[in-house]
């Protein structure tokens, strides 16, 4: 596997650690000729597209189904993400403590049933992605951040979750389980898997052209409009739209300031020594976290690499560049971040740096939406919790589209429409105080000397 390198990265290269580690990269294939007419055209070929693709392929066969994807099949968040398939998504946590309790925990009970679904669709298709469902870690790296976790591990159990769903681990045996120092304990779930995104995304993708259906690469769409999308290509009649475009829905004419793209960057060590995994832990290849509000996240590889992400960051205008360089200065950070972290990483040398983008709702939670009249559907909105709620998003449009009465349909995130962003320059303003607030809160926890009375509040309360 070789170092990234800009100058010879093909343009279908997404630049992760992902995309370099997978046997074959093809160049995209563009159809010969666009079909003049589909009975569900899919717009974005990343986990939304392809994993409504599979469940609307699954319950009717008969369908004619097209992908329409800009570059190529996971090209996206989810050929370049942190590999974390959670049983938890966004905007779960604000519904169970308050009157629409029952209705998060509905949700919350659907996404740790995700976890397992996609595992046993992968054992089905035989799309080996590197699933191991050994839990994740959030470590407390301050006092502060260990009783926040212990509160929560207890409200977990108040809703009526035991200690097999959500945990607290004393110091002591969090320390065994990873070697993040100082370790003040940590909360566990089992309810997550680590996988290798892109040998999933690639996988599904390769899954429904076996499946007869037609994937579309290098063909953006421009324009949708009611019974068909205008491409690059030309148009497409369809008697059903359904959007999955995510953090680049802005580049679609009439669905602007939906999403806003934001980015987040990881880096990636060489393969570590059974000495320094020793020290380091996470031998069920547990995913972590710590307790801070500008979120980091890792995972250990199944070849025994640390992919480490976090740090965010938008772009004036909503501005998306296809790849993020290895010599971006926010990289660095990251990387600095992950070596404070994890001290027994020593001089352990970093061999990939990448980013990419999220797409994030004004009103912080996923949906799901089908219009039958407009014969228009879309799903998203997941920040960045986006790898097992897709799959859920996913099913429940795939039901709503097929008018499946099922439990998924009654799910939450149905029309749960976010208001658009405000417009320029606001939101570049918005975006950029909101971060240097979180990271002001997270420099005061982290000195250990109190808690941030304003800065961090301010920031919950706003993001
Ligand atoms: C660096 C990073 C780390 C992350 N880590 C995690 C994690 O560990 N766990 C987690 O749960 N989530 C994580 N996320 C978020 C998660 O990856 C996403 O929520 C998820 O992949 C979204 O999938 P999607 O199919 O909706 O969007 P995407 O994967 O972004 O797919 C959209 C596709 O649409 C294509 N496209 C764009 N414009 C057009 C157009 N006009 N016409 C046609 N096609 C178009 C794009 O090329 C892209 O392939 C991370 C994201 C990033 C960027």
């Amino acid at each position: 596997m070789g170092r990234p390198d800009r100058m010879t990265l093909p343009r279908h290269h997404n630049g992760s650690l992902w995309f370099h580690s997978l046997e074959d990269l093809p160049e995209p294939q563009p159809p010969a000729a666009l079909p003049e007419r589909v009975d569900v055209a899919i717009v974005g070929g990343g986990f939304t597209g392809l994993w409504t693709a599979y469940y609307l392929n699954r319950h009717r066969p008969d369908l004619g189904i097209a992908v329409f994807e800009a570059e190529t099949v996971g090209f996206g968040a989810s050929g370049r993400n942190g590999g974390w398939c959670m049983g938890m998504a966004d905007g779960i946590e604000e519904r169970l403590h308050g009157p629409e309790r029952d209705a998060g925990l509905a949700l919350l009970h659907a996404m740790q049933e995700t976890v397992d679904e996609i595992g046993r669709v992968c054992q089905a298709e035989n799309i080996d992605c590197h699933f191991a469902k050994g839990g994740t870690l959030a470590v407390a790296t301050t006092e502060r951040h260990a009783e926040g976790f212990r509160e929560y591990v207890a409200a977990k159990h108040a809703l009526g979750f035991t200690d097999d769903d959500f945990t607290w681990l004393e110091p002591g045996e969090s320390a065994r389980r990873i070697g993040v120092r100082p370790n003040f304990g940590a909360s566990y779930t089992s309810h997550c898997a680590a996988i290798h995104p892109a040998r999933l995304v690639r996988g599904l993708g390769d899954t429904m052209r076996r499946k007869g259906i037609a994937i579309c690469e290098r063909t953006p769409v421009r324009a949708i409009a009611p019974g068909r999308v205008e491409t690059s290509r030309g148009n497409v009649r369809a008697d059903i739209v359904l959007r999955a475009t995510e953090g680049y829905t802005d580049t679609i004419a009439g669905h602007r300031r939906r999403l806003a793209p934001v980015y987040t960057m990881m880096v990636a060590t060489e393969p570590l020594s059974a000495d320094t995994w020793s020290e380091l832990g996470l031998a069920r290849r547990e995913t972590f976290a710590d307790g801070r509000r500008i979120t980091i996240y890792g995972q250990r590889t199944l070849d025994d690499r640390l992919a480490f992400g976090g740090r965010v960051g938008y772009r004036f205008g909503s501005g998306i560049r296809p790849r993020v360089e290895p010599d971006d200065p926010a990289l660095a950070d990251v990387e600095a971040s992950m070596r404070a972290l994890l001290p027994a990483l020593g001089d352990a040398r970093v061999t990939h740096r990448w980013g990419g983008v999220l797409g994030v709702p004004r009103h912080g939670r996923p949906f799901v939406t089908f219009d039958r009249a407009a014969g228009f559907g879309a799903a998203g909105g997941y920040t960045g919790e986006g790898v097992g709620a897709s799959n859920l998003a996913a099913r429940v449009l795939a039901d709503l589209v097929l008018e499946r009465v099922t439990p998924l349909v009654e799910l939450a995130w149905v029309d749960d429409m976010p208001p658009r962003w405000p417009v320029e320059p606001v939101r570049w303003l918005g975006a950029k105080a909101l971060m240097t607030l979180g990271r002001m809160a997270d420099r005061k926890d982290l000195r250990g000397n109190g808690r941030s009375r304003v800065a961090g509040p301010l920031f919950e309360r706003l993001f």
